[in-house]
């Protein structure tokens, strides 16, 4: 990823296999060495863990370190959405701000230390009928006494070629991490849900304005959060209206707004991109094994668990209220102790030492 002084940062994990020509593609994980699942201790482990971003990582670090010896499935793109983002300034214990990458590198050594095992490729089919569970991750299976799924949601964008090439440079796709660096600046807003309505309401505490761009004539967020985003000073709505392009060579500087209903198109200089229109959960290959709410996200029972006995869930494959990392994190970490004593009250599981310190 290339930084080019424009401080932005953006977010997306289309789940796609990287293409190491695109500049937005996640840079590779180093591995400290441990090799795939299929060498030394064979495809079996106490816990399985599909998906490698904080919720998966964090998991592993928890799981590894009471001697459950996880083999993290994590993708031909590990290391989830921070993988494409730049300056990381709210995770905690970083003062100075981290890059994603090197962040979730730091994840991944830490997971890596205790006994982790990786293998990046995809999970394609699981099968959580009976004990062990089984999953296939490039036509190779593993086996999980116990599994844990961490495989995220990604925002969805617009499929402009310049908002991809400008992402991170303006475009973004999450103002609670980005806001921040748009510190008088005029921005927009796409979208007319309530992730849109929450996201401009959001960058009024750094813009000097908000532009909500939506497609349509009315909005389909709550009203509550209309009122407060229709009745805020510094926000405007452009209806009808969507992104036909997005300008500028290194940095955003405009758009070209094409009218949804008289068809016309027009420049407006602006200087940050927000793409709020939806996250997409990915719980593709969970859908006959896993129950789904009508969102398409994961459903949970107390906290981690679902409704098969030793299966549990963390991160943003079922939480679409908060979406950060560090919830992401700690979601691994209640996963992780769940798996735990769930397995020793299986007799699988030695004595809990995944909380000790
Ligand atoms: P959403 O409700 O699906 O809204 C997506 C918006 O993006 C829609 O207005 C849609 O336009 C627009 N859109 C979709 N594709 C587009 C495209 N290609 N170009 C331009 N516009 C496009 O998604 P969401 O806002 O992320 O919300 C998802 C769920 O989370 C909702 O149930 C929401 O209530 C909930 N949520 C709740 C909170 C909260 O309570 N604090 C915050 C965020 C989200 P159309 O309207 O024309 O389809």
């Amino acid at each position: 990823m290339t930084k080019l002084g424009f401080p932005s940062i953006s977010i997306v994990d289309d789940g796609a296999p990287a293409d190491s020509t695109d500049e937005h593609a996640p840079v590779p994980l180093k591995s400290a060495g441990n090799g795939t699942a299929t060498e030394g201790r064979g495809n079996h482990s106490k816990v399985l863990i599909v998906g490698s971003g904080p919720a998966g990582l964090t998991a592993a670090i928890y799981a590894a370190r009471a001697n459950l010896e996880p083999i993290v499935i994590g993708g031909y793109a590990p290391g989830g959405q921070l993988m494409i983002t730049s300056d990381v300034e709210n995770f905690p214990g970083f003062p100075e701000g981290i890059q994603g990458p090197e962040l979730m590198q730091k994840f991944r050594e830490q997971a890596e230390r205790f006994g982790t095992r990786f293998v990046d490729v995809d999970a394609e089919r699981v099968d959580f009928s009976a004990r062990p569970f089984r999953v296939w991750a490039d036509k190779v299976e593993y086996t999980g006494q116990s599994v844990i799924v961490a495989t995220g949601a990604s925002a969805l964008w617009l499929g402009l070629d310049n908002e991809t090439r400008l992402r991170g440079r303006g475009v973004s796709a999450c103002a609670t991490c980005d806001g921040f660096f748009f510190r008088g600046k005029k921005v927009a807003v796409v979208g007319g849900g309530d992730t849109a309505l929450e996201e401009a309401t959001f960058l009024t505490r750094f813009a000097s304005e908000v532009v909500l761009l939506h497609r349509r004539d009315r909005f389909r967020g709550s009203k509550i959060m209309q009122e407060r985003a229709l009745n805020h000073p510094k926000i405007s709505v452009r209806w009808n209206t969507e992104v036909a392009d997005v300008l500028g060579a290194e940095k955003v500087e405009g758009l070209r707004l094409r009218d949804t209903v008289a068809g016309g198109e027009q420049e407006e200089p602006m200087e940050g991109l927000f793409v709020a229109i939806g996250y997409k959960p990915n719980t593709d290959i969970f859908r006959e094994s896993l129950e789904i709410d009508d969102m398409g996200y994961l459903v949970i029972t107390d906290e981690t668990r679902t409704k098969i006995d030793g299966v549990f869930i963390a991160g943003d494959v079922h939480d679409h209220r908060y979406r950060q990392a560090v919830t992401a994190a700690a979601d691994g970490c209640k996963a992780a102790i769940d798996a735990e004593r769930w397995l020793e009250a299986q007799g699988i599981a030695e004595a809990s030492t995944a909380t000790a310190w």
